[in-house]
């Protein structure tokens, strides 16, 4: 129940020579109070050219479409009669609203952590800290509880973006035709993380998730397109455009972590938008400007329903290793999607423990199992358990030595 120091991360994934890139994509860590260390920026290789390379006339690329620009969050809407109006909400008055138990205290020491329990699971906050927990999952709120006139209360941003998510999930509406845009972060040049195991790159791991995955969920037919299929370097922005192009119904960015040169960091951590007037959870060095609102925005509610049911299941496969899902405003994969998106951190490869268990492909095939099994399980079809044996993986680049 402590507070876990989560907020310390400020990630880098993999080269310092490219952290603008990787700054907006997602990962990797170092202490905040250490700026970006722009000093181990790489110099670029020189080449050799031995003769004039031929000329040849570029394909015209059709520029992509920038990501819509963000905006000023509007005025809040008139608020209707059965919702909060105030800041801080008692914690009483809205398990009162919902016809749920009075909320109970379930903290034997000084420390204050009460309970509600909902229909569909039981929330856990504490006072003065902004770590909570729905069915034992930690997730972190965006303003820490307070007590004020002696009631636990509670901010009424967490009660629209955390608590009403939470337990109105699932919604019981049965999703059909899908089509999932699966993004395997960073390629090319931009290789992300480097495994403290074997010196492999985080790019060929995602990219070899990304197709594990796409080969479990094609079988149930659905559309499952990968922003890239090969070792290619693509900019934040087309990959944006690319599930735009493809109307996807769901975004989902994976990648895998790295804190290096800190080996100790560990577990899973997932990341969804920050909504409007929320602070995020991890910033990473950028400004934090609560004002803004992106075209993600609107999703806000499917985002954290979507990151909890992903981060619950992926968390059965690392030992519950949890890190918490996370909200963060300065990921540019996420802020420009007109869809729900997520973007799934699947361990440390800075740390050798888990970069060992990274290198494993039966450890990749059991994320990709968890992640499809409860995509489908959210889709009210079939769960794995009872459908027919998946397509074999495509071969895969990683090597496993
Ligand atoms: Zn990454």
């Amino acid at each position: 129940m402590a507070l876990v120091s989560h907020n310390k991360g400020v990630s880098y994934c993999g080269r310092a020579f490219l952290f603008l890139c990787l700054a907006l994509a997602g990962c990797s860590t170092a202490s905040r109070e250490r700026p970006p260390d722009f000093t181990l920026v790489s110099e670029p290789e020189q080449v050799v050219v031995t003769e004039p390379a031929p000329i040849v006339a570029a394909k015209p690329v059709p520029a992509p479409t920038p990501p819509p620009a963000p905006v000023l969050a509007p005025p809040p809407a008139p608020t209707p009669t059965n919702r909060f109006t105030e800041t801080w909400v008692p914690l009483e008055r809205w398990s009162q609203v919902n016809s749920f138990a009075a909320p109970r205290r379930v903290s034997a020491d000084a420390s204050q952590v009460y309970a509600i329990t909902a229909s569909n699971g039981t929330m856990t906050v504490k006072i003065g800290s902004q770590t909570a927990h729905w069915n034992g999952l930690e997730y972190l709120l965006g303003f820490a509880p307070q007590i004020i006139n002696g009631r636990p209360c509670i901010h009424n941003l967490d009660v629209r973006k955390n608590f009403e998510p939470l337990v109105t999930y699932p919604s019981g509406v049965v999703k059909s035709n899908r089509v999932i845009v699966i993004d395997p972060g960073h390629g090319g040049m931009d290789t992300g993380a480097k495994s403290a195991y074997n010196n492999q790159f985080e790019k060929d791991y995602t990219l070899d998730l990304a197709r594990r995955l796409q080969a479990l969920l094609v079988t149930n037919g659905w559309t499952i397109l990968l922003t890239r299929t090969n070792d290619l370097n693509l900019a934040l922005s087309n990959r944006v455009v690319f599930a735009e192009q493809h109307k996807a119904d769901l975004f989902l960015s994976l990648h895998f972590n790295s804190s290096s040169p800190d080996h100790a960091q560990a577990g899973l951590e997932t990341y969804c938008l920050t909504p409007a007037g929320m602070p995020s959870n991890l910033t990473r060095g950028f400004h934090d400007n609560a004002g803004l609102s992106f075209p993600n925005n609107k999703f806000d509610v499917e985002n954290l329903q979507y990151a909890v049911l992903l981060h619950r299941a992926v968390l059965k496969v690392n030992g519950f290793q949890d890190r918490g899902v996370r909200r963060a405003r300065f990921l540019g994969v996420l802020q420009g999607q007109n869809r729900p998106a997520v973007l799934v951190e699947g361990g440390y490869l800075s740390n050798p423990k888990e970069a060992r268990q990274i290198a494993d492909p039966a450890y990749r095939q059991k994320l990709a199992e968890t992640l499809a099994g409860a995509l489908l399980q959210d889709s009210g079809t079939v769960s794995l358990a009872t459908h027919p044996p998946a397509a074999t993986p495509p071969a895969s680049e990683v090597k496993t030595n």
